[in-house]
Formats: structure tokens, C-alpha cells, sequence
């Protein structure tokens, strides 16, 4: 375990030099304060739990100080915002602090948010607000928990800096962790501003610090082209299967490791609706639940265009080509485990697909109906389940089809099964509504709502004693909530 001055730093990025990032100094916060901490990503650090409580770390992680060994640099990149290329975008309110590296030898980079201006904050105030900052904590932390590639969340410092927004509220800032903080948007930038050495150099950074197994490869761009694409289909899959929505897919949003990354607008499904829209600006729905699938391509075709100064276009198609039939090989693999299914059949994907029509026109809570699925054996579950449902008629018609197929799955004991189930259907997901109880509570300076919500969410498959309030469909109040995009 280690104190907070022993970290050790490698700024392998800031060692790229100018054209990459900028020298720029944290703002400090007035009067910052813990709110919250990870304990399982200090343990990514080897940090000592304790050290969390200590006002160093508040004032490390509020921008009053800062390691001898940090390098804080604003990284440009740009991105594809909408549909439509922005071509300068960059690191408007956070700052990579230094990279350091752990007893394991992994690299994490330190990505401080909410640091003040830098020379990408375009309109901006370089802020961020802390019902932002706990939504982003709360959402890593609660993702990786599920299994679902995320970057992690350090802290949340909380402050007496007045920010606007609607109105007036607190700045706060965020540590969020991550191996890497390289956007596609950062192969964008170079690729559209014409600046080939750059984008060689940039390009050799990802493929030897975090695809290095794609350098045995015959064409090892290619690979690693291959690979993210791979990552993307498979995280893309999970947010699917698990209702996640994340409502600001633009390719600078888009980590070039595969993970959720950029928590903005994000919304976990309550009831099933394939036509969720959780970014409230987002007109159009061009990031509704559904369209997540498309767009993950999208995104991947975008970054293919400015890879094409290294890999031929027949190449990069073939390998874009492999996005859609992996994605569905990942999500009928997981919903198949969360239906208790261990074999594959044909007709499973229609058995899917059905379940959630059927959801879709009940308005069923998503997380809670496969929980309840698992509770029981099968054919005791469904008839416990049927009450919710409109069309009653298709739900039996669904229930016979189901129980059927859970007949010819295997011989197993109910415990088996809701064992099975259990590891892998939540019954704590990260509502809106408990985000927005928390940040309520937190605004008024009480951190404890917060605290605890995050630790329910860091076992969502365990069932925990006397938080049933966290495992409830959403009170009428909490159903649509509209999102601030502002953060
Ligand atoms: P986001 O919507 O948070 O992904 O941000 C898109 C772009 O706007 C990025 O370049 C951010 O750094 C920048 N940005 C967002 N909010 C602010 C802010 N309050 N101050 C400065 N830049 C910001
Ligand atoms: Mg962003």
C-alpha cells in the first residue's frame, strides 16, 4: 500500500511533445473536499484506502497541488459531433495530470476534470459541476462493476467555487482513471489537419503502449484496427444487453481502447424502450438506446478514414465488416446467460427479440423483470411475471416458448439456476432517479447518499441487506427525468 507521495510517474504522452498537448496548470477549487472515493480504484494505484480522508488529497485531486513528477498537459484532439466534423476540439476543462504506474507494472493515466481553461476551451469555462462530477463517478465505477469496459473513477472533490450553468451551482472535479486517454478524435485531428509525421507518431504510441501483441502481426496497423473494432462490437454489446445508453456518441467521445468513456447525458433503461433518447438536446435521436448499434460503426468508419494514410481501404472494410456480426455474436451470448440459457439454439435471437417487444409494449423495468426471471425456476416464474404484462395472450404465448426451451437447456436444481442467473442480472443498476437523490442530497453538503449508492452499485449482483430502496422501480417523479446536457 502506498502513501499519496509515493506514486511513480511515466508521462509517456506528454513525452510526445507540443504538437500532442499543452502545458497547462490545474485551477485550484475554493475550499476543496472529498465527496467521494474508490476504494477498488485507489486500488489500482496500490493507494492506501485511508489516504482518502487525509486533506492532501483533496487538495491533489481539488488543483492546489501537485506531484514534482506530474506533467499536466491539455491533449488536442477533434471529433465528429452529430454527424458533423468539429475540427479542433480537445481538452477544454481537464487536464492528464502524469501517467503512473502500478506494483503490477499496468499504466494508468491520472485525467483530472474540471481543471479550469486550457487553450481548447473554446466558449467554455474549463468547470465542471459536481452533479456532473457524481454522475461520472458513479456511472464508471457502476459500469465496471457490471463487467462493462469503462474507464474507473478515483474521486470526487467537491468545492465553494460558484458555477454557472441554468443556474448558479458548485464546481467539482473528477479523477477519472484510464490506460489511455487517446480519443478517435485524436486521429482525426491529424489525419484532417494534414499532419502525417504526427499521426505516424501517434499511431506507433497506440500500437506499441497498448496493442503490442498486434506488432507480431503481418500488417500490425491493420491488427490493431481489427482489435479496436473487436473491443468496440463487444462493449457496445454489454451497453445493449445491459440498458445502458450513453447519449453523446460523438468520435471524440469514443475511446481508442474499446471502454465507455465521457459520461454525459448516460442513462441506464427503466422500463425496455428500444427508442430511449437520455440526451434531451439530441433531436433527432441519432444516440437513441437502439441506434447505439449503428452509430458504434459509424464512429468505427470514421476512424477508419483517418487511418488510411497506414491500411489500404479494402482492408479497413473488410475489417469494419467484422463490427456487426460480432456485436451480435457477443449479445445473443449474454442476453442467452441472462435468460438462464447455457446452450445455443436457432431460434434464440427471435426468442430475444420477442421478449423485448412484448417489454417494449408493457413498459416492463428492464433490470428487475430478468432478476425476477432468475428468482424461480422457470415455468413458476413466469406465471409471477405475467401480471406485468399487457398482451397477455403474447406473454403466454412467449411464457410456453420460453419454458420450453429452458426444458431442453438441461437438468439443473432451482439453486443452480438462480445462481446462474444471479451472476450475471443485476438488481442494483445505476437509475437516474438514485443518481439524482444522491446529487440532491450532495448539493446540500451531505456526501452520504452518494457514498453509499456507490457501494451498492460496486456489488450490483449481490443481494444487499436492507437496501431494497435501491432495487425499486423509479417513483413516478423519477421516470423521465430530463437530463441536463450542461455539465
Ligand atoms: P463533452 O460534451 O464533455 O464531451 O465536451 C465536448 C468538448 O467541449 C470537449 O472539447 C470539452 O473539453 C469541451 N467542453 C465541455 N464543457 C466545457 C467547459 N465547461 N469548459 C471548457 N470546455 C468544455
Ligand atoms: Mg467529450
Amino acid at each position: 500500500m502506498k502513501a499519496l507521495d509515493e506514486l511513480t510517474f511515466d508521462n509517456r504522452f506528454a513525452r510526445l511533445g507540443d504538437a500532442f498537448s499543452t502545458h497547462v496548470l490545474p485551477e485550484p477549487l475554493d475550499a476543496p473536499r472529498l465527496v467521494v472515493a474508490s476504494e477498488a480504484a485507489m486500488a489500482l494505484l496500490d493507494l492506501d484506502p485511508a489516504v482518502a480522508e487525509t486533506p492532501v488529497f483533496a487538495e491533489l485531486f481539488g488543483g492546489h497541488k501537485l506531484w514534482a513528477e506530474a506533467e499536466p498537459r491539455a491533449m488536442v484532439y477533434s471529433g465528429h459531433q452529430f454527424g458533423g466534423y468539429t475540427p479542433q476540439l480537445g481538452d477544454g476543462r481537464g487536464l492528464l495530470l502524469g501517467e503512473v504506474y502500478n506494483q503490477a507494472g499496468e499504466h494508468w493515466d491520472l485525467h483530472l476534470k474540471g481543471a479550469g481553461m486550457t487553450p481548447y476551451s473554446r466558449m467554455g469555462d474549463g468547470r465542471a459541476v459536481l452533479r456532473s462530477s457524481i454522475r461520472e463517478f458513479l456511472a464508471s465505477e457502476a459500469l465496471h462493476a457490471l463487467g462493462i469496459p469503462s474507464s474507473r473513477a478515483l474521486c470526487v472533490i467537491g468545492s465553494d467555487t460558484p458555477v454557472w450553468r441554468e443556474k448558479q451551482e458548485r464546481g467539482a472535479m473528477v479523477l477519472r482513471l484510464a490506460h489511455s486517454h487517446i480519443r478517435f478524435g485524436h486521429f482525426e485531428y491529424f489525419y484532417y489537419t494534414k499532419k502525417p509525421e504526427q499521426q505516424a507518431q501517434l499511431a506507433e504510441h497506440v500500437l506499441n503502449l497498448h496493442y503490442p501483441e498486434c506488432r507480431e502481426q503481418p500488417e500490425p496497423y491493420l491488427a490493431m484496427f481489427r482489435e479496436i473494432v473487436e473491443r468496440n462490437a463487444e462493449m457496445i454489446a454489454k451497453w445493449q444487453a445491459y440498458g445502458f445508453c450513453h447519449g453523446v456518441m460523438n468520435t471524440d467521445n469514443m475511446s481508442i481502447l474499446g471502454i465507455t468513456f465521457d459520461f454525459g447525458p448516460f442513462a441506464f433503461l427503466d422500463d425496455f424502450d428500444a427508442h430511449f433518447i437520455c440526451n434531451h438536446s439530441d433531436h433527432e435521436g441519432r444516440y437513441s438506446f437502439s441506434n447505439q448499434v449503428p452509430i458504434g460503426q459509424w464512429n468505427l468508419s470514421a476512424l477508419a478514414q483517418a487511418l488510411t494514410p497506414f491500411i489500404s481501404v479494402d482492408a479497413l472494410k473488410e475489417a469494419l465488416g467484422l463490427y456487426l456480426p460480432l456485436y451480435q455474436a457477443h449479445y445473443l451470448d449474454l442476453m442467452r446467460r441472462r435468460l438462464g440459457l447455457t446452450t445455443a439454439e436457432d431460434d434464440d435471437q427471435a426468442l430475444v427479440e420477442r421478449l423485448l417487444k412484448l417489454m417494449q409494449n408493457s413498459g416492463v423495468d428492464y433490470t428487475l423483470l430478468f432478476r425476477r426471471l432468475g428468482d424461480e425456476p422457470a415455468a413458476l416464474a413466469v406465471t409471477r411475471l405475467r401480471d406485468d404484462f399487457v398482451d397477455l395472450a403474447g406473454f403466454d404465448a412467449w411464457a410456453e416458448r420460453y419454458t420450453a426451451r429452458v426444458a431442453r437447456d438441461g437438468e439443473y436444481t432451482e439453486e443452480q439456476r438462480r445462481a446462474r442467473m444471479h451472476a450475471v442480472n443485476p438488481l442494483y443498476i445505476l437509475r437516474n432517479y438514485l443518481a439524482q437523490n444522491a446529487i440532491i442530497a450532495a448539493e446540500s453538503g451531505d456526501y452520504s447518499e452518494v457514498r453509499r449508492l456507490h457501494e451498492v452499485l460496486s456489488k450490483p449482483f449481490e443481494e444487499q441487506a436492507g437496501m431494497e430502496q435501491y432495487a425499486q422501480r423509479p417513483p413516478d417523479w423519477g421516470k423521465h427525468l430530463e437530463i441536463s446536457c450542461s455539465s
